[in-house]
């Protein structure tokens, strides 16, 4: 898995409005927006707003209310974005053998149409 964590990561410097993106919500510990090159009708992708590598790191790192606060706001924004009658996904990459681009920790919330099996 990555190690350290890298804060010229596109994540890190959308957070800091470096670079514009499509929100969709945020709180004190998350942020939700639009994937720049999605993969399915919807495609959002929400991440923590503070430096986790990867699933693994945020999980053995995170303060408890952030790991709430991550999990409600997943189940919100599918909401949110009108998943709940027909359903979505939830992924995260995590680390080399996943393809994980980006070295901030994310979920991909996909939807908005029968998805194909991934793997
Ligand atoms: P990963 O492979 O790390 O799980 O997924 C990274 C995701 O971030 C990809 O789906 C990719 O399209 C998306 N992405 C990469 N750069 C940007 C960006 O600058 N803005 C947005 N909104 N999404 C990005």
């Amino acid at each position: 898995n990555i190690s350290k964590y890298d804060p010229q990561n596109i994540f890190a410097k959308i957070l800091r409005k470096e670079i514009p993106c499509k929100a969709i919500y945020e709180n004190d510990f998350v942020l939700a927006f639009h994937d720049i090159a999605p993969q399915a009708p919807v495609h959002a992708l929400i991440i923590p707003k503070n430096p986790y590598t990867c699933y693994s790191d945020f999980a053995e790192r995170a303060a408890p209310e952030e790991l709430v606060a991550f999990s409600k706001a997943i189940a919100y924004v599918a909401k949110e974005l009108g998943l709940e009658d027909n359903g979505y996904r939830i992924i995260s990459n995590i680390g080399r053998d996943s393809g994980q681009e980006v070295p901030h920790f994310h979920f991909h919330i996909m939807g908005g149409k029968q998805l194909g099996f991934m793997g």
